[in-house]
């Protein structure tokens, strides 16, 4: 169990890490216009019955937002609050963040309790709210609310929901792992293997989303086009590549014959998902050639995805490599100090996936194998998750240390997922 303390100083840096984030995503919640339009021809009379001190309409969801998840309505659904980033963004809305707080101050000033304003119900939801916005916002205005109408007493099941992540001992994390750990080298070369792991400003990137939309491709059967795009949009500032991002916003994606690595930097999961290494490639083609249908993007994806069929299915690195170098053609009979001095940044599957299998080859364990990956002074992050899929199916998981770092830097969404996936493909064959 953590303490508060633990809890608290990991929110901290996790924050600061979002931070980053968050500036370059302010358009991430245009779902927010659900509250504008709820508000539209009903705030004015909302205010006016709080300075009233008399709430006599049903307005609570929309007016005071809570974290989703407290209640069970579908409006308590609807106009729930995601989470942290989205109550942040809600603050920071023009129009939503001065309601609230013009709302907010009206209730401060009144000397009647919540309950008789609001009734004990809707007083409950309105210091869910509070809690909720005092934990993201910068001046103590929710909080002098807290301590004036609610004794000091935070809604617990807020702050809970809010800092604690789901359980995650059981979950496929290697190339999101490997992605949020490269994220920080990828325009910085490093051409070393003694780097810090994590800073503030690591963060996962397109790697990983791409990653869960595979896994959730594979949990739901549902078309995977339809997929990618709905995660690509809803985590539009993950660093995609130009092409790829104009396939995210086209009505009608046609693949684009790249050979970019992005093909297997996503394809981590579908190393796991099936019984055969023939079903394997085939379904690792299957997913490159909706975007990547050259012939080296569709490759790069099967390489990456035999090689995690064979490391999980307890081959030997040098069964691994004879078989990489035989179907595919790729010379791995390189060593890392070889490629690196000359290595430069390389976004093609045929520059990337054979350095990144090579960096697991030559590893002892999973984090030696993304130092390699990363050393070599490349597209860091993507040779880091390419790297870290094979290296947690070779290793058996990913250390509890890189883990509790890097679950702290993802959405609550992408640990479901991956967890999920673990679930139903992972346990069963370890
Ligand atoms: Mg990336």
């Amino acid at each position: 169990m953590k303490s508060i303390k633990e809890i608290f100083d990991s929110f901290e840096k996790e924050e600061k890490t979002k931070n980053i984030l968050l500036k370059e995503q302010e358009d991430l919640y245009p779902s927010l216009e659900r509250f504008v339009d709820a508000q539209e021809q009903i705030y004015e009379m909302a205010l006016e019955e709080v300075k009233n001190g008399k709430k006599l309409s049903h307005w609570i969801w929309y007016i005071f937002p809570q974290l989703k998840g407290l209640g069970q309505s579908g409006n308590s659904y609807y106009y729930g609050i995601d989470d942290i980033e989205e109550a942040k963004a809600y603050l920071k809305h023009p129009i939503l963040g001065k309601r609230l707080q013009e709302i907010t101050s009206a209730f401060l000033l009144l000397d009647k309790g919540a309950e008789e304003v609001f009734g004990g119900l809707d007083a409950m939801k309105v210091r869910s709210c509070m809690t909720l916005f005092d934990e993201v916002s910068e001046d103590d205005l929710f909080e002098k609310v807290l301590e004036k109408h609610y004794h000091g007493e935070k809604d617990e099941l807020t702050i809970k929901r809010l800092y604690i992540k789901p359980q995650s001992d059981k979950i496929l994390l290697g190339a999101i792992a490997g992605d949020v750990i490269g994220s920080f080298y990828e325009f910085h070369a490093c051409k070393s293997t003694d780097f810090g792991l994590f800073y503030d400003a690591s963060r996962y990137t397109d790697d990983s989303v791409m990653t869960v939309a595979i896994a959730d491709w594979l949990l739901t059967g549902d078309s995977l086009l339809e997929i990618m795009q709905d995660y690509g949009n809803r985590y539009p500032a993950a660093g995609y590549g130009g092409m790829f991002y104009s396939w995210l916003k086209a009505r009608e994606p046609k693949p684009y014959n790249s050979w970019g690595n992005g093909s297997a930097m996503r394809i981590s999961p579908v190393g796991w998902a099936f019984n055969t290494l023939e079903e394997t490639l085939e379904a690792a083609k299957q997913s490159a050639e909706i975007t990547h249908n050259h012939p080296e993007g569709i490759k790069g994806a099967q390489a990456t995805a035999a090689s995690i069929f064979l490391a999980r299915t307890g081959k030997s690195k040098q069964e691994i490599k004879k078989y990489i170098e035989q179907i595919f053609g790729y010379n791995l009979s390189r060593t890392c100090d070889e490629i690196r001095p000359t290595y430069l940044f390389d976004e093609s599957c045929q520059g990337t996936v054979p350095e990144s299998i090579i960096a697991f080859l030559e590893s002892s364990d999973f984090e030696s194998a993304i130092r390699l990956a990363v050393s070599l002074g490349g597209d860091a992050d993507t040779m880091g998750a390419i790297t870290g899929g094979i290296a947690e199916a070779f290793y058996g998981g990913v250390p509890e240390h890189i883990k509790k770092e890097v679950l702290k830097r993802l959405p609550n969404e992408f640990i479901k997922v991956m967890m999920n996936f673990y679930q139903k493909f992972v346990e069963k064959k370890i």
